[in-house]
């Protein structure tokens, strides 16, 4: 049991018109945890994530109880959730190619900006000291960055709406495994500064060793779930989504 949710799902169905793709999950985030779901391609992983931003495509429906920060989030526009703290980096990264990295970066905090809050500027050094390699790019346009730098902008942006909470839809696809590294390294940086984090990864090996608590999300269902290293050295686990780490070790 968590003793301080972020985040609890309570059986959670989410259907494409008539095809059900995820079929009552349940999983909770505790303040300043990550929280990783793994599992294989088309497992229902980044449907549950758009589902809990509020993100669902026009053919979606979903029903069951989601409550962010005590609050059930049912009926709440995805602006008004981004606006409590929580806040998606889809798989897409989703920047402004013509824009440059710090444009991208401000427009992360269009609503803090509209809003009036003060200091929202101030965000941008404290994403600059996380991300040395932004400030370096900064006048350059996202559509020219590698696929690692545009990852660190995709978080970076998320970063500048001071987010309680971070939905990740694999921050590791498509890069080199040093790369992976650096992020994981950064998304871990990111938890000790108190950002509860929810985690979609297919790259099980990196997310579990970054992860407190994991589930195994197959066909739309937790199949398995547990603190991050003990899943880590379940044979179940290990047989389908470490199979290398074992041979090696
Ligand atoms: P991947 O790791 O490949 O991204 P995933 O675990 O994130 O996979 P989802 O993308 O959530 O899986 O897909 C779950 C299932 O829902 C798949 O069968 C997929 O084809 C289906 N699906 C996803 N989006 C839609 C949509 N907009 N309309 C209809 N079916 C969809």
């Amino acid at each position: 049991m968590v003793v301080n949710p972020v985040l609890e799902v309570h059986d959670l169905h989410v259907a494409y018109g008539k095809v059900e793709a995820l079929h009552g999950a349940s999983l909770q985030v505790g303040a300043g945890q990550i929280v990783t779901v793994i599992g294989p391609n088309g497992a229902g992983k980044s449907t549950m994530l758009n589902a809990l931003a509020g993100a669902m495509p026009v053919n979606g429906s979903m029903r069951g109880t989601v409550r962010f920060l005590g609050q059930d989030t049912a009926g709440v526009a995805v602006e008004t959730r981004v606006a409590r703290g929580m806040c998606l980096v889809p798989e897409k990264r989703e920047l402004f190619a013509s824009m440059t990295v710090e444009d991208n970066l401000l427009l992360g905090s269009y609503r803090r900006y509209k809003a009036r809050e003060s200091g929202y500027a101030d965000q941008m050094a404290v994403v600059y000291e996380l991300f040395p390699r932004l400030q370096e790019r900064r006048k350059q346009q996202a559509g020219s960055l590698s696929g690692g730098e545009r990852q660190m902008l995709a978080l970076g942006r998320a970063l500048m709406a001071k987010p309680r909470l971070l939905l990740l839809d694999e921050p590791s696809l498509g890069l080199a495994p040093l790369i992976v590294k650096e992020i994981f390294h950064i998304i871990v940086r990111l938890k000790q500064s108190g950002v509860a984090i929810l985690l979609v990864e297919q790259n099980a090996r990196a997310a579990l060793q970054a992860a407190d608590y994991a589930y195994v999300l197959e066909t739309g269902e937790i199949a398995l779930q547990g603190p991050a290293a003990e899943l880590a050295h379940d044979p179940r686990v290990i047989d389908t989504y470490l199979g290398l780490a074992k041979k090696a070790g």
